[in-house]
């Protein structure tokens, strides 16, 4: 059994607000969230971060991006507009090592981050 908190979430083993799943990706809030809208998503299977993708992974990293968009359409946030981020490794302050997209919306974000 996986040790990884991203990996308990997507078994359904740890509860989250999940918003989408299937075979290959699923999405919940965040638990933290740092905007109106925040939510997560991951692949289903286990992958440290973009770093350790392969190029074996362009379609995964595909259905990821393509959900993001749907969902951010579905959570209301496309018109407005909305931010995509991934954090890898120490200097981008990962915490979670399970590869996830953050999504953030319904307010002005400021730019450049911290
Ligand atoms: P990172 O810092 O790795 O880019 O982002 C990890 C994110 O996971 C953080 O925004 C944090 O709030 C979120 N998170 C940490 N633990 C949990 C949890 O148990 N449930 C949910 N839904 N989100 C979590
Ligand atoms: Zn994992």
């Amino acid at each position: 059994m996986s040790a990884c908190l991203f990996c308990k979430i997507a078994s359904g083993e740890i509860p989250a607000e999940v918003l989408h799943h299937d075979d290959d990706v699923v999405a919940f809030r965040d638990i933290t969230p740092r905007a109106p809208v925040h939510f997560l998503v991951v692949p289903r299977r286990h992958v440290r971060s973009l770093g350790e993708a392969a190029d074996t992974d362009a379609a995964l990293l595909g259905k990821l991006l393509l959900a993001v968009r749907d969902l951010a359409v579905r959570q209301g946030i496309d018109a407005g507009g909305y931010r995509v981020v991934t954090n890898r490794g120490a200097d981008a302050g990962q915490s979670v090592d399970h590869l996830h997209f953050h999504v953030l919306g319904g307010r002005a974000l400021a730019w450049p981050p911290g």
